[in-house]
């Protein structure tokens, strides 16, 4: 048994802010209360700690199987404790890519060998993502997944969008897109405007991704199929899925900590601020973050993305798009939404947790015998991310070197403490 003492329990499920003990036996949450004792117990002394759900992270990538150059399930989901998540959705852009049952058994089997965190995969929506026919998507589900997606890409085609959508409705699964015109974005490798014309790299126009947004909400109320944005990065996006929540379709998203934190305006010549989506306008930025204060917006999801450093240390034009998130996302929450007093500690909890749950189907609260999965975080300790001490095998981080104000201390999966700082 683990007894969490003298901490702050925050519990967006249930709105609860209090002083409370929480009492673990094995793998679940035994008992809630004010000055909790369990003789037998091992004591965690969270004194000025808050203790609340696991962190979900909707969206990342951990590169095996076939780039475990990059990453693999073991060090991927190691920074993924690191940063207070409990559990992670991988994306299906693997080698092989996820499209298929043993692929997905595969992930889950390593997870459950290796993994510090829970891992939720995300199946391809076609096969090898190519955009073309339908992946073994049923087969998928029955192995474990949570989402069908072709990130990386786009769900290619219109037509593509309704089959997969007139699938997965009847199987219950979200449609994670990533929304992009590969047309209206091809060769770009920023945003397009003032800062590409200044360093004299391509951009990529906005438009490029509402373009896509439309597309997929206007399916998602052809078919009634769950529709979920990934990485959103700009106003009009925005726009469409507040519209689209407003007459009932059953439309999420999601941000990243660094399209919220970070603009083009801060683009140079270092590949840590090459990713796609990239990031968006002052305009666009302040705007997602109105979103996610106002609930417009159901999760934050790292995207992490490694790449080992002989594909990122090559010219801006050549390096592929993508940066690692795990370890520095609910810090840059704390200290871009939380400190500036742009939302309450609550709301930024909720879309580490309840928020990504919801997108799920899956939900996380604090009760018991819930599963016992709990994130303990300081709101002030005052630390600085250095990427050289990460768990991932990737370094290419913009935030290396930046300190904050708060961050995870502890996280506990299924009972287990898997990180402690
Ligand atoms: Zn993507
Ligand atoms: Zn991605």
């Amino acid at each position: 048994m683990l007894l969490i003492k003298n901490g702050r329990v925050l519990d967006p499920s249930s709105r609860t802010d209090a002083a409370l003990d929480v009492l673990i036996d094995g793998e679940r949450i035994a008992k809630l209360g004010a000055n909790l004792n369990a003789p037998d117990a091992e004591i965690f002394n969270a004194k000025g700690l808050i203790v609340g759900p696991g962190f979900i992270d909707l969206h990342c990538h951990l590169r095996e199987p076939g780039q475990e150059v990059s990453e693999t399930i073991e060090t991927g989901t190691r920074a993924a404790a690191r940063g207070g998540f409990t559990a992670v959705c991988c994306m299906p852009n693997t080698q092989p890519v996820n499209d298929r049952a043993s692929v997905t058994r595969g992930i889950m089997e390593r997870a459950a060998a290796v993994g510090s965190t829970r891992v939720w995969p995300i199946g391809a929506a076609s096969t090898g993502s190519k955009g073309e026919a339908l992946a073994e998507i049923a087969a998928m589900k029955d192995a474990g997944i949570v989402a069908v997606s072709d990130d990386g890409k786009p769900i290619a085609t219109a037509r593509l969008m309704r089959q997969v959508m007139d699938y997965c409705r009847d199987l219950d699964l979200p449609v994670i897109d990533h929304c992009e015109d590969s047309s209206l974005a091809a060769g770009g490798v920023m945003r397009e405007g003032a800062r590409s014309i200044r360093l004299g790299l391509q951009g990529i126009p906005s438009q490029s991704e509402s373009i896509c947004v439309g597309r997929d909400v206007e399916i998602g109320a052809l078919t009634g199929a769950r529709l979920h944005v990934a990485h959103m990065s700009t106003m009009k996006s925005l726009e469409y899925v507040r519209a689209a929540k407003k007459s009932g379709l059953r439309v999420t998203c999601e941000v990243t900590p660094h399209h919220f934190t970070l603009t083009d305006e801060d683009v140079r010549y270092d590949t840590s601020y090459k990713m796609n989506p990239p990031l968006a306008s002052r305009e666009d930025r302040d705007e997602l973050i109105k979103g996610l204060a106002d609930g417009s917006v159901d999760a934050i999801a790292t995207d992490h993305a490694p790449h080992q450093p002989a594909t990122k240390d090559v010219e801006f034009d050549r390096a592929p798009f993508g940066i690692t998130g795990f370890e520095t996302a609910f810090a840059l929450g704390l200290n871009e939404l939380v400190h500036t007093g742009r939302m309450s500690l609550m709301r930024l909890v909720e879309l580490f947790t309840t928020g990504p749950g919801r997108v799920l189907g899956i939900e996380r609260k604090l009760a018991p015998g819930e599963p016992a999965d709990i994130t303990i975080f300081s709101t002030d300790l005052a630390w600085t991310f250095r990427a050289s001490e990460s768990a991932s095998k990737s370094r290419n981080t913009p935030f290396d070197g930046r300190s904050f104000k708060g961050g995870p201390m502890a996280t506990i999966v299924a009972g287990r403490i898997v990180f402690r700082r």
